[in-house]
């Protein structure tokens, strides 16, 4: 089919993939395109662009453009639209089969604005993180004013909206602010570079050993790893994107995978190390091995002409002092010829050389910056080489990316970070994408998809990468299973365990024994392996450690344990498990089933500030049978036992000893030393939920009291999840006397989120809630609502919420009685929600606070809100900094609020308010009986809207000030304005 009549069959569908997101950022990702390949000139952007149009409409008028231009710009078009659309976005579009070339022309062009507008896609990329930066540059170089800087920086934009309109603002100013701008973008890529400098021609050999390097990195990147054992799943067949985003920096949206080495984000200049950390299981692994694979195959990271790819994990077993070129040539990929010539080239070339470090968590040393090595050619133990070369005193400039999970990152690693991105799992249609991806068969993804919705609990646990696949992968027992779903985390690992303990061996069972009891032996004996492995920092495990624990072939046949990749050859046969959080999980059927571990194993599990070296190594080693106790104790370094992976096992030991599951050991071991270990488990979480609570500092007078929750409370909650007790849970939360839990920064998506509410409905007395900055998301509100009932706040800022949870959500607490704040910054909100929010306000009498800046709420929304507003008589405090309700939004709420005689502070902060939204505003002053304080910087209110606040303000005494800095007024109008009335500040 033409591309012209792809475009116009399509048109519906096109539109709502551009659109249906509420986000403008992929209209412009290929407005970008088409303006860079001339497909589109600068009128035709203007025009389709129209500032306060709606996105439809804009979008609509760029798709009669491109149809009536012919059938190259449709081609064009389409190609571009297929860049720009994520994958889920482009689900059911058919692209032109001719893919027109959309390369970037990097030449410079013969003016700079025409360079500008040819690389108009990458500057995009590369101006994010550094706007300030060119900001400042175009002030001192006199091409922008500062009303120009704020203009370009008001908060309404994302950061990619932001580095449009610089690129626009910098046209319209002439082509030396043009270079003005590229010469920053150049000296900020190659310091120390002069401009168009940057050609380099490598010699052959180094090409040669380029080739070969990548060609090895293709080939151990193309598989997914944890198929390993079952069946070769392409990486392209089932790669997923993740949701990426920075740690340290909420303004930023969803980062995508060039971003975690581009510049966007960096904390630290001076640092080459980016961090990319997550949970176990969130996909950091699968993420370094897409990089590896674009890498390899020329797509992506094409600054780098080397990527040595690093295992952590296989690096513990590296025992020689290497120098860093040993270490590169012999653990990544060996040249045939002129080794020193190549690594000489990389040294000095170091910014187009690009490592990645695996799993930073499992290396057996922690991290320190005690030993210093700075010659590449000096020798040291493997562990120091790393922490030289993540700190910068090794090959400095060369780009770092290490993963690690969260828990396990020091604030000592930190100080050399560049920048930490945090890796959070599948989003809602990430899940829907990979199960489709995972399942050929769609009538089967669809009834894996609905069982899994059907099962909110299942669901949540499923934006975890690992959980997801497992659960996708069991889906004939996921689908047989009615009743029993799965709800816990031990759950669906009881769940891949029975499935491959029947699937791939299936023993013919004549005596009418259990699955578990069947497969009894295989379990301890594994199950021996990764306790002690777990114990001391092993992963890998060598053919006579296996033959140490009795384990055999057909054990390792079960695909629990998988071959050990390694790019290098030293090691033929070693074995790893697929997963370490299934490691963790038969370390903990161990400790249950196993008669040989003592009492104190239990115990020690639960007990967090022992685990320094040697205690906790001790500890464990009097857990195993004494024949294995002197091998260890020979063993030379004693290191500490890691803490994340000993709390996933303790999660899992709550979980198996949960009395749901007691009847599968009936038959597998005495059931009175269950229930001693059951009882254990649970006077341990008990004191330690205790211990946490007696840590709450008594609260200053006046102040309420509050708990600001560390990490381990989260795990102790996810522990008393897994045991799905409720007298336990009960018991452990009738203790707690706080009125404000506080829970940012720490990790909770939809999975925490079911364990908390399962534990906090338990509470005495109604709390604040306070889950800012973490990843809620709609599924995790869902599951929050069982303990909103013991909630009178809910703080919920930046944690990509949609309409959708909103709708949920206030279903749900207009039912409960003590009810009255939410704060929801910085979400994902539209108009759609407002009249969710309208009916709040009418609903209940007894609210109060409701804030709900930085979302996308537009005029319409406001009216929606509105007349909820003048059902309302409790609302003391509105936010609504940063959204776009204009001045037609804002006569609406003012008018409703006129008659309200409880709302004390309103906030309209970078609103495009301008004075006929000032004049509305003064109304309201005139009659309100309570309003004190009114905030509207940043908006565009003119000398008229401030005069009619000054004759409002006449008749008003409660009204204590009124914000009004960076609007439209001159200083000198400010000055005046400022004589006339003191309550204006400006
Ligand atoms: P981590 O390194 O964070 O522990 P992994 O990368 O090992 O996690 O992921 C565990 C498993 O989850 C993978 O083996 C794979 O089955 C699945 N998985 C993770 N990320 C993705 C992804 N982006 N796309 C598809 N599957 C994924």
């Amino acid at each position: 089919m033409l591309a012209e009549e792809l475009v116009l069959k399509q048109r519906t569908k096109i539109l709502h993939a551009l659109c249906s997101s509420g986000s403008a950022e992929h209209l412009e990702r290929v407005l970008d395109i088409l303006l860079a390949k001339g497909a589109l000139i600068w009128e035709d952007y203007q025009n389709i662009q129209v500032p306060g149009r709606t996105l439809y409409t804009n979008a609509r008028q760029l798709l009669d453009l491109v149809y009536t231009k012919g059938v190259d710009t449709c081609g064009l078009f389409l190609a571009a639209l297929k860049l720009a659309l994520p994958e889920a976005q482009a689900v059911g579009l058919s692209f032109s089969e001719s893919c027109s070339n959309l390369q970037e022309n990097d030449e410079c062009q013969s003016t700079s604005n025409q360079t500008l507008l040819a690389q108009r896609p990458s500057l995009v990329h590369k101006l994010q993180g550094c706007v300030d930066g060119v900001l400042a540059a175009l002030l001192d170089s006199g091409h922008f004013s500062s009303a120009d800087c704020d203009e370009v920086r008001l908060p309404i934009y994302t950061p990619t909206q932001q580095a449009r309109r610089l690129l626009d603002h910098v046209r319209s100013r002439g082509d030396l602010a043009a270079s003005v701008l590229l010469q920053y973008i150049h000296q900020k890529q190659e310091p120390g570079l002069p401009l168009n400098q940057r050609e380099l021609t490598p010699p052959k050999e180094f090409l040669k050993y380029q080739k070969k390097l990548s060609s090895s990195v293709s080939a151990q990147a193309c598989f997914l790893s944890t198929y390993a054992g079952t069946s070769h799943m392409s990486l392209d067949d089932i790669y997923t994107d993740g949701q990426l985003e920075l740690a340290e920096v909420n303004a930023h949206g969803p980062l995508g995978l060039e971003d975690i080495v581009g510049l966007v984000g960096i904390v630290n200049e001076e640092a080459d190390t980016v961090l990319v950390s997550g949970e176990a299981g969130s996909g950091k692994s699968t993420l370094l091995q897409r990089l590896h694979l674009l890498w390899a195959r020329g797509v992506a990271l094409q600054d780098f002409l080397l990527l040595f790819p690093f295992s952590c994990r296989r690096l513990n077993s590296e025992h020689n002092e290497l120098s860093v070129q040993e270490l590169l040539f012999q653990h990544c990929c060996w040249p045939d010829r002129n080794q020193e010539e190549i690594f000489q080239f990389i040294l000095d070339h170091p910014h187009q050389i690009l490592f990645t470090f695996d799993g930073l968590d499992e290396l057996k040393q922690s991290f320190t910056d005690e030993h210093r090595v700075c010659c590449p050619t000096q020798r040291a133990p493997v562990h120091v080489l790393l922490f030289n070369l993540i700190q910068g005193s090794l090959m400095k400039g060369v780009q770092k990316v290490v993963t690690s999970r969260s828990e396990a990152v020091s604030p000592l690693l930190k100080k050399h970070l560049r920048k930490e991105v945090v890796l959070k799992g599948f989003s809602p249609t990430g899940i829907d994408s990979f199960v489709r991806k995972h399942h050929r068969d769609p009538t089967v993804a669809a009834k894996v998809l609905e069982s899994m919705q059907a099962n909110t609990a299942l669901l949540g646990l499923c934006h975890s990468p690992v959980l997801c696949w497992i659960v996708s992968q069991c889906h004939k027992e996921l689908l047989g299973c009615g009743e029993g779903s799965p709800k816990t985390i031990t759950d669906v690992y009881l769940m891949i365990l029975q499935h491959f303990l029947q699937h791939q061996s299936p023993l013919k069972s004549t005596m009418g024994l259990g699955w578990l009891q069947e497969h009894l032996k295989t379990v301890l004996l594994l199950g021996q392996l990764a306790f002690e492995g777990i114990t001391s920092t092993c992963y890998i495990f060598s053919g006579t450690d296996l033959e140490a624990c009795g384990v055999t072939e057909k054990d390792i046949c079960m695909v629990f344990l998988i071959k050990s990749k390694d790019m290098s050859s030293t090691h033929s046969k070693c074995y790893e498990f697929s997963h370490v959080t299934l490691q963790c999980f038969f370390a903990a059927l161990f400790i249950v089933l196993s008669s040989n571990t003592n009492r104190s194993v239990i115990p020690k599990l639960f007990e967090l500030e022992n685990r320094e070296t040697g205690l906790t190594r001790v500890c464990f080693t009097a857990c195993l049978p004494s024949s294995d106790q002197q091998q260890q104790a020979s063993e030379k370094e004693s290191k500490a036992a890691e803490t994340p992976n000993l709390q996933i096992t303790a999660m899992f030991v709550s979980g198996l000893l949960s009395q749901r599951h007691q009847n599968l050991w009936l038959h597998c071991c005495p059931s009175a030393a269950v229930e001693k270990k059951a009882r254990q488990v649970a006077r341990c979480l008990s004191k330690g939920i205790q211990k946490h609570f007696r840590s709450i500092p008594q609260p200053v007078q006046g102040e309420k009291k509050s708990m600001h929750a560390m990490p381990d409370f989260v795990w102790l909650i996810k522990c008393l999840y897994e045991m799905q007790e409720s007298r336990i849970a009960k018991d452990a939360m009738s203790k707690l006397e706080v009125d404000h839990l506080k829970l940012t920064y720490c990790n909770i998506g939809p999975v925490e989120c079911t364990a908390l509410a399962y534990v906090l409905q338990h509470l005495r007395n109604p709390v604040g809630l306070q889950l800012d900055n973490n990843s809620v998301g709609d599924v995790g509100v869902e599951q929050l609502l069982p303990c909103m009932h013991i909630c009178n706040s809910l703080y919920l800022r930046n944690n990509n919420i949609t309409d959708e949870g909103i709708r949920k959500l206030i279903a749900k607490v207009i039912q409960c009685d003590s009810f009255q704040k939410i704060a929801l910054f910085n979400n994902k909100l539209t108009d759609a929600c407002m009249q969710d929010f309208s009916y709040l306000l009418k609903t209940k009498q007894v609210f109060i606070s409701l804030r709900l800046g930085n979302n996308n709420i537009t005029a319409e929304g406001a009216k929606q809100l509105a007349e909820g507003l003048k059902a309302n008589q409790t609302l003391a405090y509105l936010g609504l900094w940063g959204n776009r309700i204009g001045d037609a939004g804002t006569e609406a709420l003012a008018s409703s609020l006129e008659r309200s005689n409880s709302l004390v502070w309103l906030s309209l902060v970078g609103n495009g308010v301008g004075s006929a939204g000032a004049c509305a505003l003064a109304n309201l002053i005139r009659k309100s009986t309570s309003l004190q304080e009114l905030w509207l910087t940043e908006n565009c209110i003119t000398r008229t809207g401030v005069e009619c606040l000054i004759q409002a303000l006449k008749h008003n005494t409660h009204v204590t000030s009124v914000w009004l800095r960076n609007n439209d007024l001159s200083l000198e109008d400010a000055e005046e304005m400022k004589q006339l009335e003191s309550r204006l500040i400006f």
